[in-house]
C-alpha cells in the first residue's frame, strides 16, 4: 500500500482567492520564551488550500460542510490526467477523456498541478476549470465527487454556473489538490474536511491510497 498526500501545505505563503482572507499562522506561546508549551493560532478562509465546497457555498438553502456524507468522501476514485493542452474542461473534453463507466468519484489532473510544483505564491487566474456543460455532463454520468488541482472547480471569470450545477446535484467538490506527483489511475480516496459547524467549506487533508 502506498500513500500519496495530495493536500497542499497551509502556510502564510499560500495563494488565496482575491478578496478571501490571507492565511495567518503564528505561534502565540513559545517554549523559548518561558511558556509551558508551543501553541499556534490560525486565521484563514475556509476555502484555503486543499478544501471541500459544501452546497451552502453557492446555494442559500444548501447543506453545510459538517453534514457531508463520509461514504462519498471516502472510496474508490479515478484520477484523470488531461495533460497540459486542455484550458477548459468541457463536455467535449470529458467525452474523450476515457472516464471509466460507472465511476462515481473523479479527480482531474491538469496543467494546474505545475503551479504547485513551481511553488507559486501569487494567485493565478489562468487556471483550468470545468465549464457549465462539463459540469452537466458529470452530473448526467452520476458523478458524486469531483476534484481539481487549483483553487476553483470553475474558470476564474465564471465561477457560479459550474458550482451551482454540481452543488445542486449534491456533487461534493474538492479544490486545491496537488496532483503533480500522481499518475492517472484508480486509487482509494480519503478526504476529511474539518467538521466546521454550519460552514460553506472546510480545509481537507486529502490522501490517495494506491493498492
Ligand atoms: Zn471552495
Amino acid at each position: 500500500m502506498r500513500f500519496h498526500d495530495i493536500s497542499v501545505t497551509v502556510t502564510s505563503m499560500l495563494p488565496t482567492w482575491p478578496g478571501d482572507p490571507k492565511v495567518e499562522l503564528d505561534r502565540v506561546e513559545k517554549i523559548e520564551e518561558g511558556a509551558n508549551a508551543n501553541v499556534s493560532r490560525v486565521a484563514m478562509g475556509v476555502h484555503t488550500g486543499t478544501h471541500v465546497d459544501a452546497p451552502y457555498h453557492f446555494l442559500e438553502d444548501g447543506t453545510t460542510v459538517d453534514t457531508l456524507p463520509l461514504d462519498i468522501l471516502i472510496g474508490s476514485v479515478q484520477v484523470v490526467d488531461l495533460g497540459d493542452q486542455v484550458d477548459l474542461i468541457t463536455a467535449d473534453v470529458l467525452q474523450k477523456a476515457s472516464i471509466i463507466p460507472g465511476v462515481s468519484r473523479i479527480l482531474f489532473k491538469t496543467r494546474n498541478s505545475q503551479i504547485w510544483e513551481r511553488g507559486e505564491t501569487e494567485f493565478q487566474t489562468s487556471f483550468v476549470g470545468i465549464s457549465a456543460d462539463g459540469a452537466e455532463y458529470l452530473v448526467s454520468k452520476g458523478i458524486q465527487l469531483v476534484g481539481i488541482d487549483y483553487l476553483s472547480i470553475a474558470p476564474y471569470k465564471n465561477s457560479r454556473p459550474t458550482h451551482q450545477i454540481l452543488l445542486n446535484a449534491k456533487v461534493i467538490i474538492i479544490e486545491g489538490l496537488d496532483l503533480s506527483n500522481v499518475k492517472a489511475g484508480v486509487y482509494q480516496l480519503v478526504c476529511l474536511p474539518l467538521k466546521l459547524g454550519g460552514s460553506d467549506g472546510a480545509p481537507a487533508r486529502t490522501v490517495l491510497i494506491e493498492q
